[in-house]
């Protein structure tokens, strides 16, 4: 007797760890940040730069600092088949300042001004908010020192969010320069040699090797003794304690409000002078999310479980500081790379994080391509009529949106609500035999019978009407 054998059912490849999909619906709010970047990048006179993925390994060894946790731990690096070990970008700013030496962009007027948008890896834990490839944009301001530069770049970086509402903090530190690091290093070893039992195992280890890292470790013992840690702040040199004061100076002048957060050292090894943080200003904290947090406790030792959870709800730990950017001057990288001694300064800011705070905020998303009108039909013969009508609108520059392959009324609402649509028009049996069409406002439900052939001006009328409501009612449209 022959044996049949059943193939087994293949296992579906499934997305890599730490790695996200971006589906359709989520579009809108992708196009609404690069939007967003685009226009304030065009108003400050920043020009896009695109570096590519993939760059030498020494590159990042070289400017982000052999013993941080980004080069040690979380670098994406492999040989290539030419034998060369090339790493996928951590980070933007390190390429955008290779890419400034190699084009010479030291002849053209200084100071250069760049943004950058795009994605970046870091093989990280995965957890709600923390990718491993994620994106980021930022901006670059290279070959200029005045601390004019450092505050108008603060207040870029503020404004982005207040603009679309999102309200934040700016924390705001100064690491001086190379002398005031070392003296500054030397302290906080004196301060916790005697404490080290207190600290975790990572700051154990960070402690001889980079132990300004470990101000900002996250672990309850570790944040309690950086409380009383010594302050950089008390360590600075002359001039870049005086290039601080008139950094301060300017944010006053400018009306922005910030917090000065003397445990803010950032990460990475090519930062000097100011720096920066923008962080999301706590969230209201509902029933809800405490039950969240409780079960995340009750959860406790199984880790990998809890995550996978959080990552799915995509629940930022309410009231939590994680940083949506950050940034700083780095006013020794030009030369760390092998150009001339430059002074720089930038800041990134990650959009995957910010897309999950506007969601829990629920704040307002607008797109300068959203449809402002839906056709929606009902029958063959007005499926007929719209489908015409649909590009008769189209052709006449009205941002229409359609769904003919839907019958229902209900649905086709339903799909018109989704796109945020300002005005569906409706063709029915009753509109075919009176040659007329129905215009429905979504905002107020007012439905009203207009003759067909007016249909083009009205929409028309009616939308500009709109867009001057808008600009009245709604600052926090792009
Ligand atoms: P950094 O380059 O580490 O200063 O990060 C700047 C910003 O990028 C952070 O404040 C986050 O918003 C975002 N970011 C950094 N790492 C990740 C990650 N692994 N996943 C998602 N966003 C990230």
């Amino acid at each position: 007797m022959v044996e049949i054998k059943t193939p087994k059912p293949k296992k579906s490849i499934q997305l890599l760890r730490g790695m996200k999909d971006i589906l359709p619906e989520e579009e809108r709010y992708w196009s609404f940040i690069n939007e967003k970047v685009r226009s304030v990048a065009e108003t400050y006179g920043y020009g896009r730069i695109d570096t590519p993925y993939l760059e030498n390994t020494s590159l990042f060894v070289r400017s982000i600092g052999k013993e941080t946790d980004v080069v040690e731990k979380e670098m994406y690096t492999f040989e290539d088949r030419g034998g060369e070990s090339i790493s996928l970008r951590p980070e933007g700013t390190a390429g955008v300042v290779r890419a400034y030496i190699e084009h010479g962009m030291l002849n053209r007027p200084q100071p250069v001004k760049m943004y950058y948008i795009g994605p970046f890896f870091r093989y990280d834990r995965p957890q709600a908010g923390r990718y491993r490839q994620f994106n980021q944009f930022g901006f670059e301001v290279i070959g200029e020192d005045h601390p004019v530069i450092d505050a108008q770049l603060m207040m870029i970086a503020y404004n982005f969010y207040n603009e679309i509402g999102m309200p934040v903090s700016l924390q705001v530190n100064s690491i001086g320069s190379t002398e005031t690091r070392e003296e500054y290093h030397k302290a906080l070893i004196d301060y916790y040699k005697s404490r080290k039992n207190s600290l975790c195992e990572n700051c154990k280890k960070r402690m001889t090797k980079n132990p300004m890292r470990l101000l900002d470790c996250k672990e309850e013992d570790c944040q309690l003794l950086a409380q009383d840690a010594p302050q950089i702040i008390d360590f600075l040199d002359e001039d870049s304690n005086l290039h601080f004061v008139q950094v301060l100076e300017h944010l006053d002048s400018l009306e922005i409000p910030y917090t000065l957060n003397s445990r803010l050292v950032r990460g990475l090894d090519y930062y000097s002078g100011t720096v920066f943080e923008i962080w999301p200003e706590p969230m209201e904290i509902h029933e809800e999310d405490v039950n969240i947090e409780e079960e995340k406790k009750n959860n406790e030792g199984k880790k990998e479980i809890k995550e996978e959870k959080t990552e799915k709800e995509e629940v930022i730990k309410p009231g939590s500081q994680s940083a949506l950017g950050g940034g700083g001057r780095y006013n020794y990288l030009v030369e760390m790379i092998g150009g001339q001694d430059t002074p720089a300064i930038g800041f990134a800011c990650g959009i995957e994080r910010l897309i999950i705070e506007i969601k829990n905020r629920d704040l307002k998303v607008t797109q300068k391509n959203n449809p402002d009108i839906f056709v929606a039909q009902l029958g063959d013969l007005a499926r007929k009529k719209s489908l015409k009508l649909f590009e008769d609108l189209k052709h006449e520059g009205l941002k229409v949106a359609e769904s003919f392959s839907k019958d229902g009324l209900k649905n086709q609402m339903e799909m018109a609500n989704s796109k945020n649509v300002k005005f569906t028009i409706i063709i029915g049996q009753k509109e075919i035999m009176d040659d007329t069409i129905l215009i429905r406002d979504m905002e107020n439900g007012i439905q009203e019978t207009i003759d067909f052939k007016k249909i083009i001006p009205e929409l028309k009328k009616r939308i500009e009407r709109y867009g001057v409501k808008e600009m009245n009612g709604n600052n926090h449209n792009i």
